[in-house]
């Protein structure tokens, strides 16, 4: 049965009925069609109506409304109250359609959003909710043209000061006692003989003081820190001087109930606040929602729906972007990357993030955090083999994406086989191309990128060992054309850039490596000012942001959600303080060609522009099977004040050729905008400077930065696509 049917007879609690009024006392207009129309379908077309007078005082935007023009710039022409005309007619447009919502389990969501307000008008009934009138209320002020400021400089920076980072002489200071108190029950663990190391203990009789000096030796140590990783909640609260509050610990031991595993390294586990102090106050949020399970992934694991359709792979079949892949140890959804996940210890990583996607696999059983276990097997190098073969038979590929889990969880001597391997293959690739014609050539490898977190969740793996065989890779590699050495990593907050993690990346630079970030736009993330802030100390220490994503999935992530109208806000408003002239852009350019000297040149290039950090990432959500994309229309909400939202391709870059045919994608989002406020407001933030975000109802994906780009081939590259099942074009 349609939901709506159901819905028809439920009653609205008091306050949703009484923000109905407030919404008809706004607005007369409305509440005159709402009251003189018999039927929704009366109702639908005055306010269609009424909605194209607006749209028709501006010829763009109704441009804009039919598709007839699309775009960044097209959308740049548009009013505020256009936004909200193109809702209100999207509403009406898409009205009566019925959507599946994975976010309950698949039941089946009618979309029409004036007959829950008509239906709650005319019978006192419809289930609109106090969220989903609150959208209402939003839409019809955009929509009589009331206009809400955006952000001016000072206010950002403002903002961003709210937030410490762990450079800071008094967190480093706050976390050197942290550690002391970790090492201490360390010492008391291996004493203890509660975890068994040939590696770490104590011979017989040894002084407490010459323990805890030789635990600060270890400390630097990465395996120490995987070897004494949390594994229970009552370790995890120990460690943490028994901080953690009842709720929390009842959750987390639920969590373990269910099968959720916990690992967290000693290292992390120092990065978070034991007591709260005016000095950092609120600014480990971030990090303890990537650790703290919610109670929402805690009730949904077991039934956790994969979101990445073309991560299912069948030998031999097309997945979900068209693409034919060998096995599960390539992913591939765009003709030009593919991301390669050795079957080594990097299937594991430092750590598990409570919004992995990886959780879909760890409720199945198929990962675990038992690295004897995880290390390879003789069947590794033929799979090496055959992941490769892929690459080097592919006419597109030119970029390998190396990544696991985290592929610096690898060894050393695994890393370097791999690397050796890629060399070896983008040494055949390119000399397979001498016998081919111009415009016959396949591409060539140019981009290799490593993506690890290990830098946040264990900077001490970075060691010289391992920053030379980085830099033999790049001499060797940068012979036969591979131009551009990157690693991609996930700093989530900027107490998470200590003075350890610096090290780590000069490291990784001096390897002639550039380091770029990705992170996840979590509710603790997507506090004012939060992101900028990490964008900063992140060029403080030479580090390019590339990407801040949406939270992916659905009920198990939504505590860490936050709307894509509230990712599209921040997109639109930071660019206010950290838009890099056009000017600079050659500067910009040459960052990776000097990588030993990108923390000088970063700097320079912010005093120039008089920015305080370079907004070169582009904010997006990683859309099943279709890839990365910001471009959508609000087209419904639920009863609950949830969004639908269309989404379109990002037609700023190379898909599947089958792109077309895969159309159009329904987004229910898990978390009405209402509720996400309150969510920032028990997190201590004063919602009225977020007031803005129901107006962000439309999006255009930014193209990428020209430091993301490829560089161009001297041939033309053959425009024959392979592995592609061509049945599907
Ligand atoms: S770093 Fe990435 S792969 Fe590793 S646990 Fe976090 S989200 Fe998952």
């Amino acid at each position: 049965m349609p939901f709506l049917n159901e819905l028809k007879h439920t009653l609205p609690n008091v306050k949703a009925y009484r923000l109905m009024q407030r919404l008809f006392k706004e607005n007369p207009g409305l509440k005159d069609i709402i009251d003189t129309s018999n039927a929704i379908s009366q109702a639908k077309k005055k306010l269609k109506t009424w909605a194209l007078d607006i749209l028709s005082e501006n010829k763009e935007a109704y441009l804009y409304f039919t598709r007839e023009k699309i775009g960044k710039t097209q959308l740049e022409k548009l009013r505020s109250k256009d936004y909200a005309a193109i809702r209100i007619l999207d509403y009406i447009k898409h009205s009566g359609r019925q959507f599946k919502d994975l976010n309950l389990k698949g039941e089946i969501v009618e979309n029409d959003p004036f007959a829950i307000l008509m239906q709650c008008a005319h019978k006192g009934t419809s289930g609109g909710t106090p969220a989903y009138f609150y959208d209402m209320i939003h839409l019809f002020r955009q929509f009589s043209g009331h206009e809400n400021s955006t952000p001016n400089k000072i206010e950002i920076s403002i903002w961003m000061d709210r937030y410490s980072s762990g450079l800071d002489p008094e967190v480093v200071w706050q976390r050197g006692k942290n550690k002391l108190h970790i090492l201490k029950i360390i010492i008391k663990i291996i004493d203890e003989r509660r975890v068994k190391s040939k590696r770490y203990r104590f011979k017989k009789g040894t002084s407490s003081q010459k323990k805890l000096a030789l635990a600060k030796i270890w400390w630097n140590d990465y395996k120490f820190h995987l070897k004494f990783a949390v594994r229970t909640p009552e370790a995890l609260n120990e460690m943490l001087g028994y901080s953690l509050d009842r709720e929390v610990m009842d959750n987390m031991k639920q969590a373990q109930k269910v099968g959720i595993p916990l690992f967290v390294n000693p290292y992390y586990l120092s990065l978070l606040d034991t007591h709260a102090s005016p000095v950092s106050l609120g600014s480990d949020l971030a990090i303890r929602q990537y650790m703290l399970y919610s109670k929402e992934l805690v009730h949904e694991f077991g039934n956790i729906n994969a979101w990445e359709k073309e991560d299912i792979v069948e030998p031999g079949k097309p997945n979900a972007a068209g693409w034919i892949i060998p096995d599960i140890c390539i992913h591939r959804r765009y003709p030009y990357v593919a991301i390669l996940i050795p079957k080594s210890m990097g299937r594991a990583c430092g750590g598990l993030c409570s919004i992995c996607q990886r959780m879909y696999g760890f409720q199945h059983g198929d990962l675990s955090f038992d690295l004897e276990n995880l290390k390879p097997r003789d069947s590794f190098d033929d799979h090496l083999e055959t992941s490769l073969n892929y690459f080097e038979n592919d006419s597109q590929l030119r970029d390998v994406l190396i990544t696991g889990g985290d592929a610096l969880m690898s060894t050393n001597k695994t890393l370097r086989k791999i690397l050796q391997a890629v060399y070896k293959m983008a040494k055949r690739k390119r000399k397979a191309n001498i016998n081919r014609k111009d415009g016959e050539k396949y591409a060539q490898i140019l981009r290799v990128r490593l993506g690890t977190r290990l830098p946040v969740y264990l900077p001490m793996r970075i060691q010289a060992g391992l920053v030379n065989i980085l830099a033999e890779f790049k001499e060797k590699a940068s012979k036969i054309g591979i131009q551009q050495f990157v690693f991609q990593t996930h700093f989530e907050s900027p107490m998470e850039i200590t003075p350890e993690t610096k090290f780590s990346v000069s490291q990784l630079h001096k390897a002639g490596w550039i380091v770029t970030n990705q992170l996840v736009f979590t509710s603790a993330a997507s506090r004012r000012g939060h992101t900028a802030k990490l964008r900063k100390v992140l060029n403080d220490i030479g580090i390019i942001s590339y990407y801040s994503f949406t939270v992916k999935g659905y009920m198990e992530n939504n505590h860490l959600f936050s709307p894509n109208a509230r990712l599209v806000q921040e997109g639109m408003e930071e660019k206010i303080i950290g838009l890099l002239p056009d000017k600079f852009s050659p500067a910009l350019r040459q960052l990776p060609l000097n990588v030993e000297n990108i923390v000088d040149n970063i700097s320079q290039l912010r005093t120039d522009a008089d920015i305080p950090f370079l907004a070169s990432d582009r904010n997006v959500l990683n859309l099943p099977g279709v890839g990365k994309s910001l471009t959508f229309r609000t087209i419904g909400i639920t009863n609950d004040g949830r969004r639908i939202l269309e989404f379109d391709h990002d037609a700023t870059r190379e898909h599947s050729p089958i792109i077309k045919k895969m159309g159009k994608v329904i987004i229910i989002e898990s978390k009405s905008i209402h509720d996400y406020l309150q969510q920032i407001d028990d997190m201590g933030e004063d919602v009225i400077e977020y007031e803005s975000i129901y107006g962000y109802s439309l999006s255009e994906t930014e193209s990428r930065n020209q430091i993301f780009e490829y560089p161009p081939y001297d041939y033309d590259v053959t425009k024959k696509i392979t592995n592609l099942d061509h049945h599907l074009t």
